[in-house]
């Protein structure tokens, strides 16, 4: 079956007790056992609960994996799996990853003995060249945030697991719809549940997706060990918001992509970037790998002025952190995403302080267009 229908079918639509079309909220947070020599599947919902489990089937089976994790954030999947590694071990991770992966890297895995070097992973032969002994794992996102570079994926997991290390891809920008990391090779999906997956700017929550069984009981030893789960409201509420994911995408993808044509035609805008461009870099790479742009893109206009004008007057996006919303999100990777990145990193690394980032919701295109077009030409 296509994705379109397993995202609604997924074999967890149903409540097996009751027939409900919707999958109950399980508020609870033990379970009576019957027998002192046998306890049933569940029994505290750290461990398990059935609402978070449809949830974490759904994700692992629209991915392609074998087993899904659920946690509290997207920070809070990053960090449980970061756990996988030990003291002495060392990541090569992509130079401009997501500021709050860059943080706890830098700042809290650096602590305990694990060390990072950042790369432009747009080159495997970068890649391949910060690889050590030591190296255990390769953290990458394609597209990156928030400059939208592509690394080729299947590319940077073969070098990965050539030299002994797993590949983890925080997917969160492109979700399972339109690219599947463990389909080319990649051992370790993340999200950011919060963006598109769930989509509706309501929910704080993370995943991990993987396909090694053995993979998967060393994560979910560590997820239950580690406490960062998602509770079952919260993951009723990804369950519903996920249903409207292909239709959300295939919208906004649009729309995104009319922007960023007209973007590029704008005397005022010094650099599009948006991986659907046939000028991007990264275009051919992307269009092998993934099943289409997405719905986020970045520019850079000609002063600090008009940026300024920009964000603070765009009434239909909302100058916000965060993404994937069904509401358009305009913001500023310079005091926002990466914030968390010393000044003299980010402008190393062309986060620029004109770059603006936009996530392009459900609004009509005419209607951003003309707002856009009213602020950036004054
Ligand atoms: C938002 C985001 C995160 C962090 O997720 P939270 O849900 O905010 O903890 C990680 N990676 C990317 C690419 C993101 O956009």
């Amino acid at each position: 079956m296509k994705f379109g229908t397993r995202i609604i079918h997924t074999g967890h639509d149903i409540d097996p007790t009751t027939g409900a079309v919707s999958i109950p909220i399980y508020q609870t947070s033990t379970f009576r056992q019957e027998s002192v020599d046998h306890f049933g599947k569940y029994d505290y919902a750290r461990s398990d609960n059935p609402t978070r489990e449809a949830l974490e089937e759904t994700i692992a089976q629209l991915e392609g994996g074998t087993r899904g994790f659920a946690y509290a954030s997207g920070m809070a999947a990053i960090s449980s799996v970061l756990l996988l590694f030990s003291p002495g071990d060392h990541l090569v991770v992509c130079e401009d990853v997501y500021g709050g992966t860059f943080r706890v890297l830098t700042q809290l895995f650096s602590r305990l003995g694990i060390t990072s070097t950042f790369v432009d992973a747009t080159d495997l032969d970068a890649i391949a060249a910060a690889f050590r002994p030591e190296t255990k794992g390769l953290f990458l996102e394609s597209p990156s945030n928030p400059l939208l570079k592509i690394t080729d994926l299947e590319g940077a997991a073969r070098i990965a697991r050539e030299r002994g290390a797993i590949t983890l891809v925080d997917n969160t920008f492109m979700t399972p719809y339109l690219q599947r990391p463990l389909e080319v090779g990649c051992d370790i999906v993340l999200h950011s549940g919060t963006k598109f997956l769930n989509g509706h700017s309501d929910v704080i929550c993370g995943f991990a997706v993987v396909k090694d069984p053995e993979l998967g009981k060393r994560i979910r030893f560590i997820q239950n060990a580690f406490g960062a789960i998602l509770g079952p409201q919260d993951s009723w509420l990804v369950l519903r918001g996920l249903k409207t994911l292909r239709v959300r995408m295939e919208e906004s993808q649009r729309s995104a992509t009319r922007i960023a044509s007209w973007l590029a035609g704008e005397k005022r805008v010094t650099r599009v970037l948006y991986p659907g461009l046939p000028s991007h870099p990264g275009h051919a790479i992307h269009a092998r790998q993934s099943s289409g742009p997405g719905a986020v893109l970045s520019f850079a206009l000609d002063s600090l002025e008009v940026t300024r004008r920009l964000l603070e007057g765009m009434k239909l996006a909302a100058f916000a952190v965060s993404l994937g919303g069904v509401e358009s999100i305009i913001s500023y990777p310079a005091r926002m995403s990466h914030a968390a990145m010393p000044p003299e990193e980010r402008a190393a690394r062309g986060i620029g302080d004109t770059l603006v980032r936009l996530s392009v919701g459900l609004e009509e295109a005419d209607d951003l267009i003309a707002e856009m077009d009213r602020l950036i030409n004054g």
